[in-house]
């Protein structure tokens, strides 16, 4: 994609302004690769620094079918009626793949994105899970610039994205089905565990006792399970976005731990927290950008001769090599 021709001083103006268009390309920068893209970006983000923090970043996990992109919908619009700003991004472990994504179908979330208080992003594509995180950082706070005051971030529960998106949100709500039974959903133990607030979806019809009795069952589950270093108690509740029942109630909640994470100094604290985590991944994928740089790659290659023809030990080789490309 061609890099949007705003100075610096032009998006961040813009940017601050509520222009959705600029708001995008900063953030098709922020997807990109390019140094001279990346030296803009950094940029634009410092002097945007000052005025992020401020959203609440909710992390919205589920398997497939459970029931999220139309969750969003109805509780995206729910949150926009009471006059908030609401940013959808997306990480989906698989939009890198030819044969697809599971949450990147551009027919997703289709009313809620005409709705001039929300801005939704698919998760970019062509980048490991890695890139993703770190670009789906940047995106937040490029959000939270322009005035955002919630900020949705949606996974596929299957693989380690939901781990990952985890580190960037302040509130984990995990969507399940009523009625599958954890083995059949696919839950993994500590997919529970890392929930801060816990939905069964579909809960209308027929299928409400279900869904209550997956709550109930859930609530057991969780009685055993150990204090959050939050000190928030996970709590479950049953929603049908088809009716648009429950969902007021999962804001409530939201609400409630915020205003407890407030308090006890949780949300500041797990912000700082995951800003370490970031630079720890970012210097990660400097050390990676460093190793597979040409030089390296060349460099390598020859080390890998002279220990092959036992010139060199290993670890005499792995010195030499880093002193070269350092
Ligand atoms: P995702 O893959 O997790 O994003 O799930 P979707 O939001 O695409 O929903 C999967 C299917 O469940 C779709 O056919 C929806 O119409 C249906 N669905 C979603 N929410 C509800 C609900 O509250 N009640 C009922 N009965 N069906 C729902």
């Amino acid at each position: 994609m061609a890099a949007p021709r705003f100075s610096t001083a032009a998006l961040i103006s813009r940017i601050r302004a509520g222009d959705r268009t600029v708001l995008a390309k900063a953030i098709t920068l922020a997807e990109s690769t390019r140094p001279a893209d990346r030296n803009k970006i950094n940029a634009v983000l410092s002097r945007l620094l000052p005025f992020t923090g401020n959203s609440i970043r909710i992390g919205i996990t589920g398997v497939p079918g459970v029931g999220k992109s139309t969750f969003i919908e109805v509780f995206g619009e729910h949150l926009a009626t009471r006059g908030k700003k609401v940013g959808v991004l997306t990480v989906d472990p698989t939009s890198r793949k030819t044969k697809g994504s599971i949450l990147g179908d551009k027919t997703r979330m289709e009313r809620l994105s005409r709705n001039p208080n929300v801005f939704i992003r698919p998760s970019p594509t062509g980048l490991a899970l890695g890139g993703v995180t770190m670009h789906t950082r940047e995106a937040i706070l490029l959000l939270e610039a322009a005035g955002y005051d919630v900020i949705l971030i949606e996974t596929v529960g299957v693989g380690q994205s939901e781990t990952v998106v985890r580190g960037m949100v302040d509130f984990f709500l995990l969507l399940m089905l009523a009625g599958a039974g954890d083995e059949l959903q696919g839950i993994k133990k500590g997919i529970m565990e890392m929930a801060d607030g816990i939905v069964v979806t579909k809960a209308d019809g027929d299928n409400v006792k279900a869904a209550n009795q997956a709550k109930a069952d859930a609530l057991q589950a969780l009685h055993f399970q150990q204090a959050s270093d939050s000190g928030w108690k996970t709590n479950v509740l049953t929603a049908s976005s088809v009716e648009g029942k429950g969902v007021g109630d999962v804001w409530k909640m939201i609400e409630g731990f915020t205003s407890h994470a407030t308090k006890t100094g949780y949300l500041q604290e797990n912000r700082l927290r995951q800003q370490e985590q970031w630079l720890e991944e970012a210097i990660t994928a400097l050390y990676h950008d460093l190793m597979h740089s040409a030089v390296a790659t060349k460099e390598k290659a020859l080390m890998m001769k002279k220990v092959r023809n036992r010139q060199l030990l290993p670890t005499e080789a792995a010195e030499i090599l880093w002193k070269k490309i350092r």
